[in-house]
């Protein structure tokens, strides 16, 4: 895009990492996107491009393969592959999640282990809190590890697992009572635990089943599943960090990265929404002039370039704030937050502007339109943001009097 959503600042590495993403978005995503999402077909073309470019390694230390880039270099890419197409950031989000838990909580083992194997794109990460009974109160997972001997025995059922088929790494939160005395509270006696898998549906391992797709009604072509553990026998060296009890911490650390990741595929959206809105409107005619001289159709078109930016600045900015070592849960909530609202307004706009034809499966707009209210609901919903906010805003406020 030429003139909106740019970032200042940025060094000739993160623009270059940039305009090559970008071109790769162009030449090969938006051509097929909407074809392939009608027909729900995993993109796997695009994700071995993508693995060649080293996307999925972007935010890796170099000692691990990785490119050792930021958070903010990763934010901008996603925005710039989910304006191409949505699912496709849906299947490298998850694994940045996974990848930076391990980064930032995993054993020297777990680490030397899986880092390499997840730069290169060879082991793919998906991350299990939800469960069928429950997604925002995630202090009431009922799934359960026991110990026996040097294992551990887990049972439950999970539920909205992004890339659930396709990955071969599943990090996954449960209650695990051992040494937790009774009474411990339910988010200290949590343990995320590294689940390796073969890919694919049915029994994936002795004890893990993937039973098959949900059918969705957008965000198609990446695979969402449940996961069912019946003695699912996992070693104790697979306790992400090497310690029960840490789980819900470390799940709500890779969350809070995993905000802005959100809030980055709201602005890719939007902004081909924009793109798409400006397009259409200087081609359609109506009363004898182009609908973009109607007055009320310039209007949407300023309120949609508005909303853009406006969501654009505040990722960039809850990106810069994790990227500087300090804690942005306040900066992630606002711009999941907003970024997710305004990428539904303005892609109602612009649907508004393609008349009928919005309407169509034939226009960009349809699949986009079944695309954005997924980000009012995932990494949390805007009640829950507005809780995370409202909190640490009575923190940081707190009356003196
Ligand atoms: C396509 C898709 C992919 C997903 N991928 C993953 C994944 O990879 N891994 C994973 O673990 N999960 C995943 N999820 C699950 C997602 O995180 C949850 O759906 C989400 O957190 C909301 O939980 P819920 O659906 O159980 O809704 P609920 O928690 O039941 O909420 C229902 C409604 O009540 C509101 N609400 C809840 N509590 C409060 C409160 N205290 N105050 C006010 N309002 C409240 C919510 O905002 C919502 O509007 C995915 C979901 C979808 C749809």
């Amino acid at each position: 895009m030429a003139r909106l959503a740019q970032t200042h600042g940025l060094t000739d590495v993160q623009q270059e990492i940039l305009a090559t993403v970008r071109d790769f978005v162009d030449k090969e995503i938006i051509p097929v996107a909407t074809e392939l999402e009608h027909r729900d077909e995993y993109p796997q073309q695009i994700v071995d491009g993508l693995k060649e470019l080293g996307v999925f390694g972007l935010m890796i230390p170099e000692e691990y393969g990785g490119l050792g880039e930021s958070l903010l270099t990763y934010a901008l890419c996603v925005e710039e592959i989910a304006r191409g197409w949505m699912s496709v950031s849906g299947i490298i989000n998850t694994h940045f999640i996974v990848a930076y838990m391990l980064k930032q909580h995993g054993t020297q083992e777990q680490k030397e282990y899986f880092l390499p194997r997840m730069a290169a794109g060879e082991t793919r990460g998906a991350f299990s809190m939800s469960e069928p009974g429950l997604g925002s109160d995630v202090s009431a997972i009922t799934s359960k590890a026991v110990k026996e001997g040097d294992e551990y025995v887990l049972n439950g059922q999970k539920m909205w697992l992004t890339n659930g088929g396709t990955s071969t790494l599943v990090a996954v939160l449960v209650r695990s009572d051992e040494g937790h005395p009774e009474g411990t509270a339910p988010h200290k006696s949590m343990t995320t635990f590294l689940v390796e898998k073969e890919p694919g549906f049915g029994e994936v391992r002795p004890g893990l089943t993937i039973p098959g797709k949900i059918d969705k009604m957008g965000y198609k072509g990446v695979d969402t599943t449940e996961l069912v553990m019946d003695n699912l026998r996992i070693p104790a060296n697979r306790v992400l960090g090497g310690v029960t009890g840490r789980g819900f911490y470390q799940m709500m650390d890779g969350v809070e990265v995993g905000r802005v990741n959100v809030a980055a595929r709201g602005c890719g959206v939007a902004q081909r929404a924009f793109e798409l809105g400006v397009q259409y409107a200087q081609q359609r005619q109506t009363f004898g002039k182009p609908i973009a001289q109607h007055q009320a159709i310039q209007f949407k078109l300023a309120e949609m370039a508005t909303k853009v930016e406006a969501a654009h600045a505040m990722m960039v900015n809850a990106a810069r704030k994790k990227d500087s070592g300090e804690r942005n849960d306040l900066e992630a909530g606002m711009a999941k937050y907003l970024a997710s609202e305004y990428c539904k307004e303005v892609v109602e706009d612009a649907f508004r502007i393609h008349g009928g034809y919005g309407f169509s499966k034939e226009y960009e707009i349809e699949r986009l339109y079944r695309e954005a209210p997924m980000l009012l609901i995932g990494e949390g919903t805007a009640e829950i943001q507005k809780m995370i906010i409202g909190r640490r805003l009575l923190e940081e406020y707190r009356f003196q009097g």
